[in-house]
């Protein structure tokens, strides 16, 4: 039987971080809007609450993917760290998507380092704010073009290249960076690196002035000959032609419903105010009466948050997949494309349907249409979420369908 109720537990740690997100990131919201590069002073007492809740073995912004310090011990059907990381990822972007993209420690490379590190680099990474660096002047999409490159040479990793469209690349205190260890050896040979930002031979170029979430901060950053210890790849050196690009990619299978409950977290948010806005007008949303019965505007809201209520729950059962070891990656790019998808068609509807107010920057309706189009883009776009799912419901292969 299922039960959709979430346990105790998880309702108690999503109410701390939706508290957080109420308090100190809503009120906050446009003034970071409006100052895009500033840094937000406000992360400084989130990140003191981060580092008290991570000693008491808490987690409060979301993005760790269950494993901060210590493996998650799952035993028979479990609610573990990655359905709390995709709760509190839900509830602070209620708050502000933005500044929940610069929560301290809680950066997407953290997922990716819970996701695949051993034990003694949980030791090492467990406590880092780690960013996430993909996407090179050449490619996005196609992660299996990766052109930079690591060579190792003694003791140490030395990397070259360059990597845009880093989130929270200037801030982040270590980014996992995506490398090719032998060129000739195609997708095989790209390998995660753990890059701490002070690195010799890594550099930040610039910042990138965006449409949305522009309290994060979205970095080009230069690796020339960059140096870093030798133990700090993730997973194996060993090129295993046969596994192919499974290593790295398995980081997505974390990181694409925390992106999904990114924009379900902006999409309720935006749902919520348009309920208010018509409640103020006079349309009041019935559940008693068919929607096609009711006023447009009222048919529309039951839509919408219908679609809303299927991203929501293709997610919660991506993370808990994850939380009891089944494989999870044609569930992790439903949950992203469906939520994807619905967190701008909600958003977006929400400012049409508020008319002059929606429109206007006297409610965030119009700022949060502008912040859920990312979060159908990165990590994967729409239509590369289509494209996994279609490979693995008809069992292609990415050569048998591209
Ligand atoms: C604000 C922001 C933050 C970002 N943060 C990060 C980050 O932290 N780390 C990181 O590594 N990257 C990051 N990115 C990069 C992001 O992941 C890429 O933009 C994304 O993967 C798409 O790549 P692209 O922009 O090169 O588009 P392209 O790959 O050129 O795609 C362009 C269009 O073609 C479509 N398309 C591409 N291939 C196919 C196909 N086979 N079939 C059908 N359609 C296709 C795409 O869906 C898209 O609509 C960020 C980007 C932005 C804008």
């Amino acid at each position: 039987m299922y039960n959709l109720e979430l346990p105790k537990k998880l309702k108690a740690s999503a109410n701390q971080a939706h508290q957080v997100a109420a308090q100190i990131f809503r009120p906050i919201s446009r003034k970071y809007d409006l100052a895009e590069h500033e840094y937000p002073v406000e992360l400084d007492t989130m990140a003191a609450m981060v580092e008290g809740l991570n000693d008491s073995g808490g987690d409060i912004g979301g993005a760790s993917g269950g494993r901060s310090g210590s493996k998650t011990e799952i035993i028979g059907n479990a609610n573990g760290g990655n359905m709390s990381a995709l709760l509190n990822a839900l509830e602070t972007s209620w708050g502000d998507v933005g500044l929940m993209l610069s929560i301290p420690y809680q950066g997407l490379g953290n997922a990716a380092i819970a996701a695949v590190a051993t034990d003694d680099q949980l030791e090492r990474f467990g406590k880092v704010w780690a960013s996430m660096a993909i996407t090179e002047p050449s490619f996005g999409s196609d992660s299996a073009a990766v052109t930079t490159t690591a060579e190792l040479v003694g003791d140490e990793w030395i990397l070259n290249g360059e990597k845009i469209f880093v989130t929270a690349g200037e801030r982040s205190t270590h980014i996992v960076v995506w490398a090719t260890v032998d060129k000739t050896k195609g997708r095989a040979a790209i390998k995660s690196f753990v890059v701490p930002r002070d690195a010799p031979g890594l550099s930040v170029a610039r910042l990138e002035h965006k449409l949305g979430i522009k309290a994060s901060d979205t970095a080009v950053l230069v690796f020339d000959n960059c140096r870093i210890p030798k133990d700090n790849i993730l997973g194996s050196a060993e090129v295993d032609v046969k596994k192919g690009f499974g290593g790295v990619m398995q980081t997505f299978d974390n990181t694409r419903p925390l992106v999904a409950a990114m924009a379900i977290g902006v999409g309720r948010a935006a749902l919520e105010e348009l309920r208010g806005i018509l409640a103020d007008a006079g349309v009041e949303v019935s559940y008693d009466i068919p929607p096609m019965s009711q006023h447009a505007a009222a048919a529309e809201f039951l839509r919408m948050e219908a679609d809303w209520e299927a991203a929501y729950l293709l997610a919660l059962r991506a993370a808990w997949m994850a939380d009891n070891k089944k494989p999870n990656s044609l569930e992790a790019s439903m949950s992203k494309a469906k939520a994807g998808r619905t967190g701008t068609d909600v958003t977006l509807k929400a400012v049409e349907l508020a008319g002059t107010l929606g429109y206007s920057q006297h409610t965030l309706l119009e700022k949060w249409s502008r912040d859920s189009k990312i979060l159908d883009i990165f990590e994967g776009t729409q239509q590369i979420q289509q494209l996994i799912v279609a490979r693995r419901l008809l069992g292609k292969t990415s050569a048998e369908l591209k």
